[in-house]
């Protein structure tokens, strides 16, 4: 396949700093490296390097730590369609006899857009969070319903059938990478693969800073939180459970200006609320 690139240029003013993501720099531009550049190379280099551009990767790594994040600014960064979004269990429970029509809906309209524009047309991505649970039953012989089969089968005639599409990327998540079904991993497929796994201390304090820029920006946070300090005490946060934390220390700095008698009552004075060191502490406990 030979055509050129897929209108899908880096949208005009994006900053990898706006895209609220902390500690993955070097995942980013790795994924982007391996998976995006040649959507947005000048038209007609593909054509003269004879390549195609990958149209599925796999983010895989421990719950709350950015994949979904990342699946999603990476729509944005490429000014693709809105994504549509695709969760395995669900496909499991809620659409079974019909999971073959929903994976073929999932790809229509991009297949549309395609006959109609060509590479003129947007890119549309499809995220499909937790792809394990399709894998899981494949080949399986313990009595299931087979769903997860013909979900796998679907997509992988449909990324085969894509050959002639440039416009689709499907961006698989899990937390089992193990359990993904090796067909789906190959060349053509899901074919990057990248691991996100739990931030360092230095990604924990970007992270928490993240999570707390607005309490900043509205001076609603003390100076003696440290989010190098906070970094320390959080070993083995995801950025999911930091940005639990920081909702856990609202709530107690706002407890400070709530009375719960016979009826709970908000002191006036919450207004000039600020969280403090210690409301994270607290939360922390
Ligand atoms: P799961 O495997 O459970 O689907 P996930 O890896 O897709 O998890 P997200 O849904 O991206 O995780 O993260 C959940 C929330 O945690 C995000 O909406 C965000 O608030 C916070 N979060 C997780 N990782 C990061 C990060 N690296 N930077 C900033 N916020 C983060």
């Amino acid at each position: 396949n030979t055509r050129p690139a897929a209108n899908s240029i880096i949208q005009p003013g994006f900053k990898f700093e706006d895209m609220g993501i902390g500690g993955l720099d070097k995942e980013f531009s790795n994924i982007f490296r391996r998976a995006f550049a040649s959507r947005v190379f000048p038209p007609g280099l593909i054509e003269k390097l004879g390549i195609q551009h990958v149209k599925g990767i796999l983010l895989y790594g421990p719950p709350g730590t950015g994949k979904t994040l990342i699946a999603r600014q990476i729509g944005n960064m490429l000014n693709a369609r809105p994504p549509k979004v695709i969760n395995g269990p669900e496909v499991l429970n809620k659409y079974v006899g019909q999971s073959e029509e929903n994976i073929r809906k999932l790809f229509a309209d991009a297949e549309k857009e395609y006959k109609e524009k060509g590479d003129e047309s947007g890119l549309h991505i499809i995220i499909f969070d937790e792809l394990d649970a399709v894998c899981k039953q494949r080949g399986s012989t313990g009595g299931g319903t087979g769903v997860g089969d013909s979900v796998v089968n679907q997509l992988l005639s449909k990324l085969d059938g894509v050959d002639q599409l440039n416009n689709i990327l499907l961006i698989g998540m899990t937390n089992r990478k193990d359990m993904i079904d090796e067909a789906l991993l190959r060349a053509g497929r899901l074919e990057v693969h990248m691991e996100i796994s739990l931030p360092d201390e230095s990604g924990r304090a970007q992270i928490f800073k993240i999570h707390t820029a607005k309490m900043r920006q509205n001076n609603v946070i003390e100076n003696d939180v440290n989010p190098e300090e906070i970094a320390r005490l959080t070993k083995n946060f995801s950025g999911a459970e930091l940005n639990g934390l920081v909702k856990a220390a609202s709530s107690f700095a706002l407890q400070r200006h709530t009375k719960v008698g016979t009826m709970a009552t908000v002191d006036p004075d919450v207004v000039n609320m600020k969280l403090n060191r210690q409301d994270f502490l607290n939360a922390l406990e």
